[in-house]
Formats: structure tokens, sequence, C-alpha cells
């Protein structure tokens, strides 16, 4: 049997769902309120991937500090992954994913040398009306990147398994 342990960022705006996205996966919960104990760095996900595999992820939320719009190199050490969100009723946290993608890129050192897996979240898709087309996204997502992007909902846990599990297999392959 294998085990895997990945560490997984969680970077984006303010308010795009980053926090909710990672109490809705561990804990199988949305709770509105909810918001990461101070001091808490991360919090870990055990997920059973085959009979033989496990896998481990260890989700790090940058828990209000998106304000520096950048992150200290200690933060990105020893990532596996990463998982940029925005809020698709706000293009301002759109305009925010390239900031975070190129701090990402200009920090990150993955150990095979090779671009971190990067997925991009749209999130409060069950929100309307979009201040983003699908294909501006699309686009957008290829022209930097990303391993692709999908349309997800916190609130409605629409694409959450499906999306981290996405991520988790592109992140077993480097
Ligand atoms: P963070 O600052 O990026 O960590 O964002 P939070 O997780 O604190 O979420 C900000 C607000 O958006 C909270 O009021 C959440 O309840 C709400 N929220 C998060 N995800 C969704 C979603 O998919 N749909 C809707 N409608 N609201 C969401």
């Amino acid at each position: 049997s294998r085990d895997y342990l990945f560490k997984v960022l969680v970077i984006g705006n303010g308010h795009v769902g980053k926090t909710s996205l990672v109490h809705r996966y561990v804990n199988e919960k949305f709770n509105k309120n909810y918001k990461i104990t101070v001091g808490v760095d991360f919090a870990l996900k055990v997920l059973p991937w085959s009979d033989t595999q496990t896998v481990r992820l260890q989700l790090w939320d940058i828990a209000g500090q998106e304000r520096f719009a950048s992150m200290t190199r200690i933060y990105y050490r020893e990532a596996s992954g990463c998982i940029i969100m925005f809020d698709v009723t706000d293009a301002c946290s759109f305009r925010g994913v390239r900031n975070w993608k190129d701090d990402l890129d200009a920090k990150a050192t993955p150990p095979g040398g090779g671009p971190l897996p990067c997925i991009l979240l749209a999130n409060k898709s069950d929100l309307s009306p979009w201040e983003l087309t699908q294909e501006s996204i699309e686009e957008f997502s290829k022209a930097n990147g990303f391993i692709g992007w999908m349309e997800t909902s916190v609130k409605e846990n629409k694409n959450i398994n499906e999306s981290i599990n996405f991520l988790v297999e592109k992140m077993m392959m480097t």
C-alpha cells in the first residue's frame, strides 16, 4: 500500500469562499458564519483513494492574509498543488487571480522543478448575475497554465469533491 501526503494551498481574494471550501470539504458542512480558528495552519483530510492507496491532504487556507496580495515563501514551501478561487459575481476577484498565480509561480518550488499543479475554481456559481463568461474563464485558464477550471458552489456542494479529486490525480502524476 502507498500513502501520499500533499500540501495544497487555497488562495484568492478575500470573501471568495476559501474558508467555506475547506470547511465544507473537511467537515462536510456549509456554515455561513464559519471562520477558521486563528492559529490553525491547515485542515487535514484523509481520502481513501483505492484499495492500496491513501491520500492525506493538508489544506492551507491563507485565513485573512489576502490583504497582502502576496504570501511569504514559507507558506509556499513544499506545496504539492494549489487551488485559486474567485467569485463569479465579482470581476475584481477574477482580476486578482493573475496576481495570485504570478506570486505562486515566482515563489513555489515544486520538487520536480516543473510547474505546481493549480486548479482554478469559479465559485458562487449558484448566484447571478455572473460578471464573467465561461469563455473568458476558459481562455484565461488555458493561457495561464492552470490544469483546468471548474464552476463550483460551496453553498450547494457543487463540484467540490470533483475538482479536488481532479487536482489529486494531477499531483499523483507529478
Ligand atoms: P474567504 O474570505 O475567501 O475565506 O471567504 P469565506 O469562506 O469567508 O466566504 C465569504 C462569504 O461567501 C461567506 O458569507 C460564505 O458563506 C459565502 N460563500 C462561500 N461560498 C459560497 C457559494 O458557493 N455560494 C454562495 N452563495 N455563497 C458562498
